[in-house]
């Protein structure tokens, strides 16, 4: 995808899977997001995110939109974490954050749901923060026309399919 189609695709996204590392273990979680000129923005209840994001700012995050199994396109994105904090010079950032995120309705809700982890409810502190975009991929997977029109005939298989099975025979006859 181009550099401009991965960006409307952020864009549009209102869920994005983030995920950090801390001494070499990834870690992934479902955030609702708004991007906004190469930027992120997230609110985030305090957990082991937050912790390793602060101890590892380098994250990496997912958005995609899956129509069918043809008919998808993904952007991950590598990027910086960078916490919203009420210090001065941070306030029209953080503000900005929640007027990008509010413009969904229960934006906070799934992030503010309580939830319980090991028999314990986790805490209820929370925070705003932006993911600085350093890099960007994009793919789209290309429906195949063809492969489509006679999938009644073909069981669905597709030419793309047909393709590998006619390669795989032709390994077969080779041995
Ligand atoms: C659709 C959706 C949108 C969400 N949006 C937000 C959001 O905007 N902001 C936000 O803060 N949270 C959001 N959440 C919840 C988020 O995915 C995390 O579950 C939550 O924030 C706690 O993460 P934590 O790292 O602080 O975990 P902690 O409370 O510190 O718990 C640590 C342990 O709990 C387990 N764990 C944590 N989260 C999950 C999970 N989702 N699934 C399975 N195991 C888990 C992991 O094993 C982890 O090691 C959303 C969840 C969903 C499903």
């Amino acid at each position: 995808m181009s550099r401009q189609a991965s960006i409307e695709l952020l864009a549009r996204a209102r869920l994005c899977r983030v995920a950090c590392a801390h001494e070499g273990q990834p870690y992934v979680t479902p955030m609702r997001c708004a991007y906004d000129d190469n930027h992120f923005y997230g609110f985030s209840t305090l957990g082991q995110k937050i912790t390793w994001m602060r101890a590892n700012p380098l994250v990496c995050v997912l958005v995609d939109e899956i129509v069918s199994p043809q008919d998808w396109a993904s952007v991950i994105v590598f990027g910086k974490y960078e916490e919203l904090t009420d210090a001065t010079h941070l306030v029209a950032h953080r503000q900005h954050a929640y007027n990008l995120l509010q413009t969904h309705p229960v934006w906070w809700e799934p992030g503010y749901v309580e939830t319980v982890l090991h028999g314990k409810a986790r805490l209820m502190e929370f925070m705003y923060f932006r993911i600085h975009i350093e890099q960007i991929s994009g793919h789209r997977g290309a429906p195949d026309a063809a492969g489509l029109a006679d999938s009644g005939a073909s069981g669905g298989t597709g030419r793309w399919f047909r393709r590998i099975l006619g390669r795989s025979e032709q390994q077969s006859g080779d041995r």
